[in-house]
């Protein structure tokens, strides 16, 4: 496995991978959701392709840049291990040098849920990932679900974009309570990581009153902010059930849901989601 930092290094060593290449975009402290992404891109790609770095233009500026948890040893002996041909760790000067003036913005899709309450945090993403794309190259790009409208913006620049690269995107990886594995769950003591597993809960609430026949939006977003009311360490920023495609909200359920919802336990924001109407991995 090689690692490199600079853009000369990136390309040099970019050259002598065989294709397919796999991308997997990260900002490292690695879980079991990340290497997940990385199995899937050694399925079907010749060469990985890694990045680590966490990219300080997707962090508002009362948000968890400096406190990010990190540590490059462990991410790399677990890559290490899954054999990935190559790590890009740059530094924000490689990113972002001085006098840096370029970004990518995409419209509608970024508007809602998260991009309401983060603004500029999908201009960030989308300018990294552009960056990335550009500089690796790769045929296939694996993201998570776990973003479920990170993965909807980064489809949409694809294709806006015409990148020549396949999205793919893999199922939300658990905890056997339920809880989305994130590296942000560092962040929780042991009380806050019990009540953590409300979003999961609040999902299935959901879940279970739609698999009942529910079909009101607001009664199935109810049920869900119910929920997270009765665990009195977390607070709900926002739930939504939305249009799997345009994810605004929806009246009425005809043709599945994205449900989704930011949730505050403690100081730590956590996001969760399911689709409802369609399999998910769980
Ligand atoms: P991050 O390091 O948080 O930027 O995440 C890097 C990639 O891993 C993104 O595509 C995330 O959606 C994905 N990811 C993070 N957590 C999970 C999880 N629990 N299951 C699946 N994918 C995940």
């Amino acid at each position: 496995m090689k690692t490199v930092e600079t853009l000369n290094e990136l390309w040099q060593a970019r050259k002598d991978l065989p294709g397919p290449v796999g991308l997997v975009p990260t900002m490292g402290f690695l879980h079991d959701g990340h290497l997940m992404l990385v199995k899937e891109a050694k399925q079907s790609c010749a060469s990985v392709v890694v990045s680590i770095f966490v990219n300080p233009t997707q962090f508002g500026p009362s948000e968890d840049l400096d406190a990010y948890p990190r540590d490059l040893q462990r991410d790399l002996s677990h890559l290490e291990a899954l054999d990935v041909d190559l790590v890009w760790i740059p530094t924000s000067e490689v990113m972002y040098p001085a006098n840096y003036q370029t970004w990518v913005e995409v419209g509608d899709v970024t508007k809602p849920l998260e991009g309401s309450y983060r603004p500029g945090h999908f201009r960030g993403v989308t300018t990294v990932v552009s960056k990335l794309f550009n500089a690796v190259q790769p045929d296939v790009a694996v993201f998570g679900q776990k973003d479920a409208q990170q993965v909807a913006v980064i489809s949409q620049m694809t294709r806006d974009l015409s990148y020549p690269i396949e999205i793919k995107v893999v199922p939300i990886v658990r905890e056997g309570d339920g809880l989305a594995l994130s590296s942000r769950n560092t962040y929780l003591n042991q009380d806050q990581r019990k009540a953590a597993t409300v979003l999961y809960r609040a999902l299935r609430a959901a879940e279970k009153a739609y698999l009942s026949g529910e079909r009101s939006a607001e009664t199935i977003r109810q049920i869900m902010s119910e929920t997270i009311t009765d665990e009195p360490l977390a607070s709900a920023q926002y739930v939504s059930c939305a249009d799997l495609l345009t994810l605004t909200e929806l009246e009425t359920i005809t043709n599945g849901a994205l449900l989704s919802m930011a949730v505050y336990v403690g100081k730590t924001r956590l996001i969760d989601n399911w689709i409802l109407g369609k399999p998910n991995a769980d």
